[in-house]
């Protein structure tokens, strides 16, 4: 076994090893194969994604419960595709023809369409790579896209099939708008950040007197619109409002008061003006009062016929306008500084434009309410459960969606309108002719469906739906969604609903919602901040195992993710610790027969306690698992790999390997080579490549790829839980004894003589037993245990739960000389406390340094006089 590497190299690894497992097919999976089926389906990510830690941390713990059912005997599979992403690809494609002086115009739909096409082919495949390169073990023949020919079947057929039922209207309504983009945006396609803004107050006259209203507003453009002014009806000034006509400056529009119990009195004024076409509160009031509507904008946000001697202006442009005018008129009252939400485009960051358009909406009472049962019903649980009362909340408050886009790139709506009458007909394809007036002359509705109307199916779109097959017969409901937070309700809410509504089944069982990765100092990873750590950086310096293991060992359940580069180095140093022991074990395996038929009896204290732990261990990770708790699932392996393996039984099991007696030596062997074949698998779902790496070099009887050996089950064997017990403590007691050598200098090749006084009875019989064991691992000529033990000269001790050990000096060391060094320490340690006395003595030092320096010198002191203490023990031995 000369040949192993000494340093575990990820790079001449990783990638080796994936073709390993994709030549074999072990990613695919096949209904027809039965058995006890598990699925996931991937959040698909954007087409146009790149990888960031996000993604990494969200398909790592995919990947480790796909891993780990993988090897747990269920048919696995996890579902992998991409989402087209509408807006975001068009932006891109746009940003292309930009590039040549071009726009999707001068393109013209269908040319621009293609050209989108081109760019998927193009870049699509990214995010799928990098994927790979994290070791995601999807099912990668069933790569789905959420444009591809089965899955736009699907939209359209549930676009169908709402609309029968009445679900589907068109209407007016204020929309997030961004006249870059000239699209309807979803909630979620708008950023928000808090921005300090101006509150503009304005005077209104009252008609008919000198007096006038003031309002409050930040976007004075929009009083063009206005079409009242609101007041709450508990406001004392309605009274002398009630019966008056407001005038709207600039204009001279007449204004009706009306009263709102959504009128906040503490806001601005308290009086509020009413712009139903550009604020969607407002829109609600108008239709609670019955008002008008007046639009000022045109889609790209320039002023339009309403905005009178504005017209034409840009939005901005005409505020400075307004505001100019207004100032002239003496109607501008004063400026405030504001601090509110501003809402840009998330693709272009233009600031967005509450619009009043025509749009698609689905209404989502009838949805939300089967939705809402299925979760209180338990039917599917959110992990951490806190994410339950969120999703109530959110349910009972839910508000139709808009799904039209006015975007190019999507699923078009299955709408027609016939010239002839005006019809419109609901089909997925052109209609020969229009049912009303037999006309043929029907036009599709330009506008696309929202993303979000293909990816709301994505848990059996993605398994062959509208199709009856064995597929999703099979793999449906689909066991574990695995997502962030910030799409709770515009994701996985919705495909509660479209599951249950669909297909009649929710869509997954088990919702578990992972934190955001942050920089070390909380911040969200941001382009701008600047504070990005790429995951491929990070795979290519550290390796992917690392990567994998980092991650899921620091983030709590449900909690945020803290990053720096440094945390790296965890999974980095126990990818190495697990191939060096590895190697080890490996090199003194030799004549190993592998039996796994422990006798108990047989079996020396230290095999019975390392079986016991990796008993425990196995428990433990399976209960993890189970309960969505990856970070104790990773440190229980951390610790028992590194602590208990490394640290104790190999160290144990090396004089064993090269001691006389080949029964032990055999014994050991099959005790290494199991535990060590069984913590390999436990760990190969979080750290995939480093495992299967070493079990290609682990002699065994077929040649089945870690990746789909059996995952360990509890141990049978029934081991004493006091022996385990016992040699951990015996462990603690070595450490003791290595530490006295330490501390009295002896080099590490000199053999010393220990004693050793029992506790107890019982613990005495315990020593006697492991006597020769424990003299082996303290490099020992001899240790003695000696229950009666009085009194015994030059010998320094510690105390353990086992007994007091002694490290013998006498004979052994030159009791001079270590006088004398303890002596020069003792003085050393003796000067300096004295002179931090006389430091926190000045009073001129106490009344002019800063506390915290203050509490550093405190602190000093008593760690020197603990210290002096100590030394002071130490040469009382040799005087
Ligand atoms: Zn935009
Ligand atoms: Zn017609």
């Amino acid at each position: 076994m000369e040949d192993i590497p000494k340093q575990y190299n990820p790079k001449d690894t990783e990638d080796r090893i994936f073709e390993l497992w994709k030549s074999k097919g072990l990613f695919h999976s096949d209904s027809s194969e039965g058995g006890k089926p598990y699925c996931i389906a991937i959040p698909p990510p954007n087409v146009t994604g790149i990888l960031h830690m996000g993604h990494a941390l969200n398909n790592t713990i995919q990947d480790i419960l796909i891993r780990w059912k993988r090897m747990s005997d269920f048919n696995t599979v996890w579902v992998y595709g991409t989402d087209h992403a509408g807006i975001a690809t068009q932006n891109a494609v746009e940003r292309d023809l930009a590039r040549e002086r071009l726009s999707r115009k001068d393109l013209g739909r269908e040319k621009f369409i293609e050209k989108v096409w081109e760019w998927k082919e193009r870049h699509g495949n990214t995010i799928k790579e990098q994927l790979q390169k994290l070791g995601c073990s999807c099912d990668w023949q069933r790569e789905r896209f959420t444009m591809d020919e089965g899955l736009t079947r699907a939209v359209q057929e549930v676009f169908l099939r709402l609309h029968r039922k009445g679900y589907i209207y068109r209407g007016n309504y204020v929309v997030n708008w961004c006249p870059r983009c000239q699209t309807a945006l979803s909630d979620e396609e708008v950023s928000r950040t808090d921005q300090e803004g101006k509150l503009y107050y304005i005077k209104y006259p009252i008609k008919g007197s000198d007096d006038f209203v003031i309002v409050a507003t930040t976007r004075p453009e929009t009083m063009l619109g206005d079409v009242a002014v609101a007041l709450n009806p508990k406001d004392k000034r309605l009274k002398q409002l009630s019966e008056k006509v407001i005038v709207l400056p600039v204009l001279g529009r007449e204004l009706t008061v009306v009263t709102d119990a959504f009128v906040d009195p503490q806001f601005g004024t308290g009086i509020v003006k009413v712009t139903p076409a550009h604020d969607p509160n407002d829109f609600l009031m108008g239709q609670r009062h019955n008002l008008p509507v007046v639009n000022v904008m045109h889609e790209d946000g320039v002023m339009n016929e309403n905005a009178g001697p504005y017209k034409g202006l840009d939005r901005f442009l005409c505020r400075t306008k307004l505001l100019e005018d207004l100032d002239e008129q003496e109607l501008l009252e004063k400026v405030e500084r504001h601090t509110y939400a501003l809402g840009r485009c998330y693709r272009c960051d233009t600031i967005i434009e509450p619009r009043l358009s025509l749009q698609w909406f689905v209404q989502m009472k009838p949805l939300a309410e089967p939705a809402l049962k299925a979760v209180l019903d338990g039917k599917i649980k959110f992990h951490p459960k806190r994410w339950t009362k969120v999703y109530i909340n959110w349910m009972e408050n839910i508000r139709d969606w808009c799904i039209s886009r006015q975007l190019w790139w999507g699923h078009r709506l299955p709408i027609w309108y016939c010239q002839t009458c005006r019809k419109i007909v609901v089909s997925r394809d052109r209609p020969e002719s229009c049912p009303q007036c037999a006309g043929s002359d029907l036009n599709q509705d330009e506008d696309v469906l929202d993303t979000w109307f293909s990816s709301w199916l994505w848990p059996f779109s993605t398994l062959g739906w509208p199709d009856d097959n064995a597929d999703l017969r099979f793999y449906y409901p689909t066991d574990a969604l695995v997502t962030a937070q910030e799409i709770i309700f515009f994701w996985v809410a919705k495909m509660i609903m479209a599951g249950l509504e669909v297909v009649g089944d929710v869509p997954f069982r088990d919702v578990y919602i992972h934190g955001t990765v942050r920089d070390d100092s909380g911040a969200k990873m941001s382009k701008s901040l600047g504070n990005i750590i790429d995951p491929l950086e990070i795979i290519q310096e550290f390796g992917a195992d690392a990567l994998r293991f980092s991650i899921i060992m620091i983030t709590a359940q449900g909690q945020d993710v803290f990053l720096s580069k440094d945390k790296f180095e965890i999974g980095r140093n126990f990818a190495n610790k697990i191939w060096n022991a590895s190697r080890f074990v490996l090199s003194n395996l030799d004549g190993c027969s592998r039996g796994t038929d422990f006798d108990p009896d047989s079996l020396s204290s230290d095999d019975i306690y390392i079986l016991s732990k990796l008993g425990d261990t196995v428990t433990e990770v399976g209960a993890d698992l189970r309960k969505y708790r990856f970070n104790d699932a990773a440190s229980a392996l951390y610790e028992f790999f590194w602590h208990q393996l490394c640290d104790r039984y190999i160290e144990y099991a090396k004089a064993k390997l090269f001691g006389e007696s080949q029964e032990e030596k055999a014994r050991t062997q099959n005790v290494l080579y199991f535990v060590l074949s069984n913590s390999l698998k436990l760990i190969h779902p979080f750290m995939p490549f480093v495992t299967e790496a070493i079990w290609e070099l682990l002699p065994r009887d077929d040649d089945l790829p870690l990746m789909i050996s059996a995952w360990p089950k509890p141990l049978k064997l029934s081991l004493d839980r006091d022996v385990a017990d016992n040699v951990m403590k015996k462990y603690e007691l070595i450490r003791a004894g290595r530490n006295l050598r330490t501390e009295y200098n002896i080099p590490p090749g000199k053999k010393v003589r220990f004693i050793i006084k029992p506790s107890e009875k019982d613990d005495n019989r315990f020593l006697i037993q492991e006597q020769d064991n424990i003299a082996q691992m303290l490099r020992a000529s001899d240790v003695s245990v000696d229950m009666a033990l009085a009194s015994t000269r030059l010998a320094p001790s510690a105390i353990t739960p086992l007994g007091t050990i002694y490290l013998c000096l006498e004979g052994e060391i030159d009791v001079e000389a270590e006088a004398a060094r303890w002596q020069k320490q003792y003085k050393k340690a003796n000067d300096e406390l004295e002179r931090v006395k006389r430091k926190l003595e000045n009073r001129d030092f106490l009344e002019k340094a800063p506390p915290e320096v203050v509490q550093k010198e405190k602190d000093r002191l008593s760690a020197l006089t603990a210290q002096a203490d100590k030394i002071r023990k130490n040469l009382s031995f040799f005087q």
